[in-house]
């Protein structure tokens, strides 16, 4: 192989709704599996929420740093870009998330759905390139040199307009997506099951937001996608929302206080809640404690409450119900058996909860794959495939198939699907156009992608005139359109004109994404950025701590301060002052660290005053 000292890796990149994962191939492994590593981002998380922010002075987060303001600062954060991926404004997807989200969605002329925040307009692709820009940073870091290349995944329902958007969001950050893969493919590969001959694979996907369900069939290599379901609105959050109801309802019941209207009470029981989530998965029950979530006459509220695995189940039972009601349909649609299945994959990090794994056991009467993290399994397997282009490990012979039919629209407004969905990638097929009347010197084409009878029903993808045929009666022009759909699943246009063997050059306008000039603007703008990006994460992260522990220093003061004496109650109160200043002015990050260190310490002695008096109490 050439020059393969000086290739840089293809990394693989898991773009998921609610978190994003970064792999690579190390080696080539034993049994001929190969060793892959899931790359650990700047806080040592190997998932990264991709959650977008913009904070008052204009400064620009990503990751966990942006998740956690989301509450206080929702006009300006960006859940969930990846639903707006190539959508059209009025696509009841985004009619749907423009109901559910703070930020702006605007429409932008040629009817794609924008995002505003403050005066700045941005495409989906650009919002997504922040979240493929961080990936990039973390395998940077992690290899040490730079990546440019990368293997991205994305839903298998997702239509041409959706894969070029990301691919878009790719070249602004920098990184050509040399492949996209479905999802339930990556986790397929990722366990190796490509190798194992011909067999029926369920992929059960529970994430943060969204749930699929996907049958898929590798028969002599190919992938072959049977069928996709599953419930966008269904995810994790669901369940952290539920136990946020249950601990609101109880506190309001106990102490007349709403949780659920004070955004900062709220971001805090939320966190709790997916924490005591994440722990029932191991324990059978868990502790929730949040100190000073309100206030009353009385002085400042406490919750403390046990909560068991049994309730958790009990209260998100209908939930769980939900999926197994989605993958019932699925099969039915892939007239296909449960216990026909050879392989059930979990993806996701909701299925590690044991009533998920079991309701899916019951269903298909057998044990799921594990041994690869559910949040991890898309990266790797993207990774895998990453391997294979990269000629770093065998060439995985995988090949997907359209997820819709691709046609023209022909007389009278009707859908001619010329490529019919589940066909194999890649593929291409011709047809010939001609005129309608006499001396015509333009054929338009309307290219489509759906499912429905009629044109206008479909997705438009494209529309081109062929332009320049030579005056001739109707009919008798012969132009031979060349329609092509590539290993990624996406699709060009070619047209040769028979009568001249002119080969015409079609002006395909996409009737979504972006142009090349504004990719360009656009990276050279992410350039621009890169430098002062790091800095400014780093202090809206200690700014946003350091506005927790004034918020709690403040709340113990009032309970407890007495405890502490008048003397020492004046000086935490100072270190207090210093405190909110330091973070007042801005941008210093040495001034604030010190003065949080010297409120930090202020608080501990506070703390033990309380604590050690309630003992004495007790006592
Ligand atoms: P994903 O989109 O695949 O990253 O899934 C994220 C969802 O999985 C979030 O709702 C997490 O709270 C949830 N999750 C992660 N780890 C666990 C765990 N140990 N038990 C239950 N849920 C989890």
């Amino acid at each position: 192989m050439l020059g393969c000292a000086a290739m840089t890796k293809i990394i693989g990149i898991d773009l998921g709704t609610t978190n994003s994962c970064v792999a690579v191939v190390e080696g080539p492994g034993t049994q001929g599996r190969p060793e892959t590593q899931v790359i650990p981002n700047a806080d040592g998380a190997r998932t990264t929420p991709s959650v977008i922010a913009f904070t008052t002075s204009g400064e620009r987060l990503v990751g966990q740093v942006a998740k956690r303001q989301a509450t206080t600062n929702p006009a300006n954060t960006i859940v969930a870009i990846k639903r707006l991926m190539g959508q059209k404004f009025d696509a009841p997807e985004v009619v749907e998330h423009r109901r559910n989200t703070a930020y702006t969605i605007i429409e932008h002329e040629n009817g794609d759905a924008w995002i505003e925040v403050d005066d700045k307009k941005m495409s989906p692709p650009e919002v997504a390139s922040f979240v493929v820009g961080a990936m990039k940073e973390v395998a940077e870091s992690f290899l040490g040199s730079d990546v440019a290349e990368a293997v991205v995944t994305v839903p298998a329902y997702f239509d041409d307009a959706q894969r070029q958007a990301t691919k878009d969001a790719g070249r602004i950050a920098g990184v050509e997506i040399k492949r996209i893969i479905n999802e339930p493919t990556a986790a397929a590969l990722a366990y190796g099951l490509d190798a194992k001959g011909d067999q029926r694979i369920a992929v059960y996907d529970l994430g943060g937001g969204t749930f699929d369900i996907s049958i898929l069939e590798i028969t002599e290599g190919v992938f072959n996608v049977k069928a996709t379901g599953g419930d966008t609105h269904l995810g994790g959050e669901d369940f952290d929302a539920k136990i946020v109801q249950l601990l609101a309802e109880e506190f309001k019941a106990e102490h007349n206080a709403d949780l659920l209207g004070d955004a900062m009470s709220l971001q805090r029981l939320r966190e709790a809640a997916e924490k005591a989530k994440h722990e029932l998965s191991s324990s059978v029950e868990t502790e929730i404690n949040i100190p000073f979530i309100a206030t009353s006459s009385g002085g400042p509220l406490h919750l403390e409450r046990t909560l068991k695995r049994n309730e958790l189940e009990s209260i998100t039972r209908d939930l769980i119900e939900r999926t197994i009601t989605s993958c019932k349909a699925v099969l039915k649609d892939a007239k296909v058996d449960a216990s026909s299945v050879d392989e059930v994959v979990l993806v996701g990090g909701m299925t590690r909860m044991p009533a998920v794994q079991a309701a899916v056991k019951e269903l298909f009467g057998k044990d799921p794959n594990k041994g690869v993290n559910p949040d991890e399994v898309v990266a790797v397997g993207a990774a895998v495939q990453a391997a294979a282009l990269g000629g770093e490990i065998d060439e995985v012979l995988l090949l997907d198939v359209t997820p819709l039919s691709i046609g023209v629209e022909t007389g009278g407004g009707v859908f001619t699907a010329l490529i019919p969905r589940n066909t194999t990638v890649p593929t291409e097929k011709s047809e010939i156009f001609t005129t309608s009347v006499d001396n015509q010197s333009f054929v338009p084409v309307h290219v489509l992608q759906g499912e429905r009878e009629m044109a206008a029903d479909n997705r438009s993808l494209a529309q081109f005139e062929l332009t320049g045929i030579p005056p001739a009666p109707r009919g008798v022009p012969k132009i031979q359109v060349t329609f092509k759909v590539d290993a990624n699943g996406l699709m060009s246009v070619e047209a040769k004109d028979l009568g001249t063997g002119n080969v015409q050059s079609i002006e395909v306008t996409p009737t979504s994404g972006l142009t090349q000039d504004e990719i360009d603007g656009l990276i050279e703008e992410g350039e621009k950025f890169k430098e002062t990006d790091e800095l400014r994460r780093e202090l809206a992260e200690l700014k946003n701590q350091a506005e927790t522990l004034v918020y709690t220093t403040e709340q113990a003061l009032e309970g407890y301060g007495d405890l502490l004496g008048e003397e020492r109650v004046k000086s935490v109160r100072e270190d207090l002052e210093f405190l909110k200043n330091s973070i007042g002015i801005g941008s210093d990050v040495e001034v604030i660290r010190d003065a949080y260190g010297r409120l930090e310490n202020a608080t501990f002695e506070l703390a033990e005053a309380m604590y050690g008096t309630e003992e004495s109490e007790e006592a």
